[in-house]
């Protein structure tokens, strides 16, 4: 009997919080079913505006991990690569990029099995 009165009292004691919990918004949401929204400061892709960029090479040069590669054939033809697996979205790139090209976003790159899907081609310009 005094069993039962102590997990009555209990139950008395949190009723308020589990009402409470029919009748607040949920915390979580109901992944995958729901697209999963990631808050404005994250950073995981890393994103180029192509007509700002100039082939200059500040980015590459100043990538702690060398994820961005610059193919120049000419002033006006050059490719920008970015490997994906590499990267660490650190945001050096978009730091030292002069011409506001280079960026990263809210986003996320794509899970994949295969390492050649991590070879980005952010930018390809003029004839390659
Ligand atoms: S993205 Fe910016 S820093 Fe990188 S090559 Fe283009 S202009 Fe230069
Ligand atoms: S975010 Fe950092 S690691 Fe990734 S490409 Fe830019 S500088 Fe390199």
């Amino acid at each position: 009997m005094k069993k039962i009165l102590n997990h009555l009292r209990t139950f008395i004691y949190l009723l308020p919080n589990i009402t409470s919990v029919f009748f607040s918004k949920a915390e979580t949401i109901k992944y995958p079913q729901e697209p999963s929204n990631y808050s404005s400061g994250f950073r995981g892709s890393v994103r180029i505006n192509q007509q700002n960029c100039v082939g200059c090479n500040a980015c590459v040069r100043d990538c702690p991990v060398s994820a961005l590669q610059l193919i120049k054939v000419s002033k006006e033809s050059f490719s920008l690569i970015h490997q994906q697996d590499l990267c660490t979205y650190c945001g050096q790139c978009q730091l030292s990029c002069k011409f506001n090209a280079i960026y990263l976003d809210n986003t996320y790159n794509q899970p994949s099995a295969d390492r050649k899907n991590f070879r980005v081609v952010l930018l390809k310009k003029g004839k390659l």
